[in-house]
């Protein structure tokens, strides 16, 4: 069996996809792994399954003025991470379900991107979880082992694919730390791209280059 990959710098990780439920999930989870990947040239693609439309404090807000203001901050987002490919779904906010509608979306979508690495959501987190979170991590790796793979799965959403392995975030038993330290500036760059997420950006910033130092993963082999 093929050893496990040593990190974002292995030389084996070409392509790698990040499937997320809501703006600036990436950021926090895993805007470091992103960035050194991207800085030595590997091709990272975003998926989110909803817009965070539900992600502000005042009522007064419409749903689809906060949508349409948190895919641009994303968008600003995955440009300073070195990411040129970001796909909304557009699914309601907080109202994320487990369907065979959803796997067969992120089938397609992972046939589209073919990662050799999937950044998503830790399913098994117990008790208190974002729904939304829980569902993308369940359904993602559902997706990609074994209906991406198998080519009589889905077969209208494209050429199968194998995804060598998923790195979960978000989870209690990490398996996977990655220091990314040396990107630290960048990553907080990213996050603050997300004003309408953002109270104050300088302790934002205190709290993070403090804190945001390691990323923590839980790494699957799906070979
Ligand atoms: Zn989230």
């Amino acid at each position: 069996m093929p050893r496990l990959f040593a990190g974002p710098g292995d030389r084996r990780i070409k392509r790698a996809l990040c499937i997320v439920a809501h703006p600036d999930d990436i950021e926090y989870y895993c805007g470091g792994a992103v960035l050194l990947m991207t800085t030595r040239g590997v091709q990272v693609d975003f998926v989110l399954a909803t817009s965070g439309d539900k992600g502000a404090r005042e009522a007064s807000k419409s749903r689809a003025k906060v949508a349409l203001i948190r895919e641009r901050e994303q968008e600003l987002a995955a440009e300073l991470l070195g990411v040129k490919t970001v796909n909304f779904l557009r699914h309601p906010d907080a109202e994320l379900v487990e369907t065979l509608d959803l796997r067969k979306e992120l089938v397609r979508e992972i046939r589209t991107s073919r990662p050799d690495v999937l950044l998503t959501f830790d399913p098994n987190v117990p008790y208190r979880f974002h729904p939304d979170h829980r569902v993308v991590g369940r359904v993602a790796l559902d997706a990609a082992w074994p209906s991406a793979r198998d080519p009589l799965t889905f077969p209208k959403a494209g050429p199968p694919h194998e995804t060598a392995e998923a790195w979960c975030f978000g989870g209690l038993q990490p398996t996977l730390e990655i220091d990314v330290s040396e990107v630290i500036g960048k990553k907080i760059e990213a996050r603050l791209a997300h004003s309408s997420q953002t109270r104050s950006p300088a302790s934002l910033t205190r709290r993070w280059r403090a804190t945001a130092g390691i990323e923590k993963f839980h790494q699957v082999n799906l070979r």
